[in-house]
């Protein structure tokens, strides 16, 4: 019997080569009918006889295109309409719903065109297919079409167009197509911009391989780029770019090279090979390769990706390792327009190995990690954004502004977080500029007007703000920082109304009494919490400043610990501090411009710092990250330093007291402990006080869930033996997975706080 049924497909259906899937399909199952191509996905009508048809929606649910996700697929029985054979119409405007792909690295099929001599492609650099290639970082606006994106400029030849428009084509409607003939290319020019004659790839590798810096144009921006083999250069690049520590990010040209320098396991091989192609921080090998101390200094891990466009693999064709960091001014956002990074990397680097196709958004690499049995990402931009994660449907559209470090914002229509790419610290104004300009595109985009904004209940921060000022939408929220770090958790296991214990730490973050928090033991859902536990607190000496030098809160935490017992601070302690210290601790005691902070980060700055480790620090969270790669295990026929916090009963909260802590410490440093031994003793004691107090919580209010949320979390060890020990004693232990448990991850938390919020009606 002939029946027609027609099919409205929604999720990502557009630019994932879908319509020639569909129509492939539909020629197999001797179908007729038409695929049509809109802003709100896909419809697909369809006629022939029945056993065919269900075979066919069968195949569309079972075996979509690689990088398709279908999330809706409605089908309604019609007449038949007598159709003869199957089309694929034109797209069209429309209500838009569609979502759009993030970029995805080159496909093994695309590879091997361009290793092939005798085709076409033969060492193209922009060579894609409906399987691969860029999407989010050309598209300027939806439906998803050629004349809509960045390659607008480039009009097809006519092999480009056979594949084009050829069905059975793996280019069939892959709107980048391009090829030698017609699409863009090469551009090696000198720190000026002009161009150099002669084979731009040739240059490249010639430049590379004298020790200079390229400024390498890639998907989402610039990478600055250099042998990671030469020191000099590696050394020439830091002091340019004026980031003395932080590890730069590695490409190796395949999973063979990063066992070299890396031990890998299955996970996080799968992790780098994928078409996301984060960058992964993997441990380092001992007895593998080695690099040049200046490529992550005092880092046991390394930052590596595997190559993610045509471009890339060439470029790694020569070198085993290549450091790509991202093309920027100290803290501003990559550089991703062509005048732009002439003008701005011109002092950094000394040639550009560049390209004619525009990049439309920045759109930095995405960060992960493998971490107690999970793939984490720590920033999560290209390869991720924009696709959405699921949310608590509200009924109203949602904006969370997020917060002031690590910014990235969150718009939510309907079940859909679409989640921005990662934006920066919000403290410079191209910063502030890109977070406004991809909000603007982002409502565009996906077709919401936001109704409801939600932000951090600090003050300054700007993305509060901004949403002070944004006019458009009816309400605003005031998320408590610690609560949203709460709720991103909650909302990734899709819980909102069943309370959870949060350990939530951080570096700093206001709290409700209007002190800094970030060693919060929270207990509530998304709507709201309380605060069952905290850190003692301690006086950040010199506010701001005090974050920058970690120096200052060892200062601060050896004098309130040693306070605690009347006795004087041990005089060799002072022997790693200015000499203008007891001025600071003077004012610090007064009260005098040093703010509380019940953080952890800042608990770890002192710790480290008490040994040695990183007084003063150039990026955020520097100290807490050299401390953790110093700690060592210790041997079987070792003592452990058995320190421990003291968790003191007040009133209404329980309070984690970390002086006895810091005494043992220090008493053992000025023994001769290694900066091992006691960051070992220091972690275990963490990780310890965290199994005790959600002990005593469990038994306070009988609950057994717990959430782990807030930057501390990046802490390797500690998020694995906090897990452990959670789980041996029966805890269901909760941890970010999709965001990042830092305040990358916070907008997601603040959504998931508002549309529950609404949902209970307390909004
Ligand atoms: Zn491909
Ligand atoms: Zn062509
Ligand atoms: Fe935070």
């Amino acid at each position: 019997m002939t029946v027609r049924v027609r099919l409205e497909i929604g999720g990502i259906v557009q630019g994932v080569g879908f319509r020639p899937f569909v129509y492939r399909l539909a020629l197999e199952h001797d179908l007729a009918g038409w695929v049509f191509n809109h802003a709100a996905g896909v419809t697909v009508e369809a006629e022939g006889e029945r056993e065919e048809v269900d075979a066919f929606i069968a195949a569309l649910r079972e075996e979509p295109p690689y990088l398709a996700a279908i999330d809706r697929l409605d089908v309604s029985f019609i007449p038949p309409a007598g159709d003869y054979d199957f089309r694929i119409l034109d797209s069209a405007g429309g209500s838009r719903e569609t979502l759009i792909s993030p970029d995805m690295a080159t496909c093994a099929d695309c590879l091997a065109d361009m290793r092939n001599p005798a085709d076409r492609r033969y060492r193209y650099a922009f060579t894609n297919c409906t399987n691969c290639g860029p999407r989010f970082t050309i598209i300027k606006s939806l439906p998803y079409d050629r004349p809509r994106t960045t390659m607008a400029g480039f009009p097809m030849c006519d092999d480009c167009a056979a594949e084009y428009h050829d069905p059975a084509d793996r280019r069939f409607h892959a709107q980048p197509v391009a090829c030698p003939a017609c699409g863009p290319r090469l551009i090696f020019t000198d720190a000026a911009g002009k161009e150099l004659a002669g084979d731009p790839l040739e240059l490249a590798h010639g430049a590379l391989r004298q020790g200079n810096i390229l400024a390498v144009k890639g998907l989402g921006g610039f990478h600055l780029c250099c042998d990671a083999h030469n020191a000099a250069a590696v050394e020439a690049l830091r002091r340019r770019k004026l980031r003395w520590d932080r590890p730069f990010a590695l490409m190796m040209p395949d999973v063979e090279t990063v066992r070299e320098y890396c031990s890998l396991t299955s996970e996080e091989e799968a992790a780098l090979t994928g078409p996301r192609r984060p960058i992964l921080l993997l441990k380092r090998r001992t007895d593998g390769r080695q690099l040049p101390e200046a490529i992550a200094p005092g880092n046991g891990r390394l930052g590596v990706m595997l190559p993610y466009t045509p471009l890339h693999h060439l470029l790694l064709e020569q070198w085993p390792a290549l450091v790509m960091t991202s093309g920027n001014i100290s803290d501003e956002p990559i550089v991703y327009e062509d005048g732009e990074a002439v003008e701005k990397l011109s002092g950094l680097a000394d040639f550009f190995l560049t390209h004619d196709r525009p990049i439309f958004r920045r759109c930095d690499d995405s960060v992960a990690v493998y971490a107690a049995g999970s793939l984490r990402l720590i920033r999560r931009s290209r390869g991720y954004a924009p696709e959405p994660r699921p949310i608590l449907d509200c009924g109203r559209s949602i904006l969370a502004c997020g917060g002031q470090q690590k910014n990235a914002f969150c718009l939510t229509r309907g079940g859909k977080a679409f989640l921005s790419q990662h934006i920066g610290d919000l403290d410079n104004l191209p910063t502030l500029d890109s977070f406004r300009r991809e909000i603007g595109y982002f409502t565009e985009m996906f077709n919401a007007k936001p109704a409801l904004l939600a932000a951090d209940k600090h003050p300054d921060y700007l993305a509060t703000r901004f949403a002070k000022e944004y006019r458009d939408a009816d309400k605003l929220i005031y998320v408590q920082h610690h609560h949203a770090h709460l709720a991103s958790v909650l909302a990734e296991q899709d819980r909102y109304f069943q309370p959870a214990i949060g350990l939530i730490f951080d570096g700093t973050g206001l709290g409700d009494d209007g002190t800094l928090w970030g060693g919060e033991a929270l207990i509530g859902d998304c709507v709201s919490f309380t605060r069952a536990a905290h850190l003692l607190p301690l006086p950040l000496l010199g506010g701001e400043q005090a974050v920058r030098e970690p120096w200052r809160q060892a200062l601060a935490a050896a004098a309130l610990a040693f306070e605690q017992v009347g006795k004087e601070l041990p005089s060799e302690l002072a022997r790693d501090w200015p000499a203008d210290w007891p001025l600071l601790l003077q004012a610090g005691r007064a009260g005098i411009n040093a703010p509380l902070s019940s953080g952890l980060g800042r608990l770890f700055d002192a710790a480290a710092a008490l040994c040695g480790v990183c007084p003063f620090a150039t990026y955020e969270g520097q100290a807490a990250v050299e401390f953790e790669q110093k700690l060592n295990e210790p041997t079987a026929d070792e003592a452990p330093p058995d320190y421990e916090f003291d968790l003191l009963e007040s009133d209404e909260c329980l309070i984690l007291d970390w002086r006895p802590l810091i005494r043992a410490m220090i008493g053992d440093r000025l023994n001769g402990a290694s900066p091992s031994t006691l960051s070992y003793g220091f972690h275990r004691a963490t990780a310890r006080a965290c199994l005790d107090l959600c002990r005593r919580l469990r038994e306070k209010s009988g609950m057994n869930d717990v959430a782990l949320s807030g930057g501390c979390w990046q802490n390797v060890w500690l998020l694995e033996e906090v897990c452990r020990l959670l789980d041996e004693a029966g805890f269901n232990v909760m941890t970010n997975r999709a965001v990042p448990c830092n305040d990358g991850g916070l907008s997601y938390g603040q959504a998931a706080v508002a549309a529950a919020c609404i949902k209970k009606g307390v909004l």
